[in-house]
């Protein structure tokens, strides 16, 4: 039976996160250095990425929100160097501006202007990137994240809730990302289609294997071009 829908993770499925996860740690730390330069000194890069490890440890409860760790983390900096008043929302910001100045696979936009003419795309990410500022909402029936659903993949109700959003059932829903477990595994546990999208030819070896596995986008895009028909 032809998909329905397309489910799409973002980070490193559309785009390579890590660059832009770095660049914001140092757009972050550039910022500290010219205007608390006692907090970056106490925290440099390495010491705060420890830090916001230790902060997800510690609020587990806060498992599938990444921003609320972050702004945490900033707190918890500031605090330890005897701040009460963090500059929580101007480092938000800043670190929310470099996270989304992501470059997109070369593959992936051509791709997405193909798909969308077959079929809705939902986006499910666990992560923090804003496809609005991002410029790429237009192209997506829904946006749907882990801080927003209350629950992070690979838990079957973030599926589940694409599903109904596109009003479809999670069968007639093709899930497509890199992550084996975050996203194949994820999505055939709440009934959906899988495909795993290996960009680096890597070998899986996480139990039954995917419907599909494509090397990048635009092979996703042929098949779905393939497999339904077009709207005349
Ligand atoms: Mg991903």
């Amino acid at each position: 039976m032809p998909v329905r829908a397309v489910s799409l993770d973002l980070d490193d499925t559309l785009w390579p996160v890590m660059p832009a996860l770095i660049e914001a740690e140092h757009c972050v730390d550039r910022w500290l250095k010219e205007h608390h330069p006692e907090v970056a000194n106490a925290w440099p890069i390495e010491a705060m990425r420890e830090l916001r490890e230790q902060v997800a440890r510690d609020h587990t409860h806060l498992s599938h929100d990444f921003s609320e760790q972050r702004r945490l983390t900033i707190r918890h900096a500031f605090a330890a160097c005897g701040i009460d008043d963090a500059p929580v929302d101007e480092l938000w910001r800043i670190y929310f501006a470099a996270r989304n100045n992501v470059e997109l696979y070369p593959d992936s936009l051509p791709a997405l202007n193909r798909i969308v003419e077959r079929v809705p795309i939902v986006a499910i990410s666990n992560g923090n990137a804003d496809l609005e500022v991002i410029g790429l909402h237009h192209l997506f029936h829904t946006r749907l994240n882990a801080a927003g659903v209350g629950v992070a993949k690979p838990d079957k109700r973030i599926f589940l809730a694409a599903a109904d959003a596109l009003g479809v059932a999670p069968e007639d829903v093709l899930h497509v990302g890199d992550d084996p477990l975050l996203d194949v595994v994820g999505a055939r546990e709440a009934g959906m289609r899988t495909v795993w999208l290996n960009r680096h030819g890597e070998t899986w070896s996480h139990g039954p294997a995917p419907d599909l596995e494509f090397a990048d986008m635009m092979s996703l895009a042929d098949w779905i071009e393939a497999s339904t028909v077009a709207d005349s």
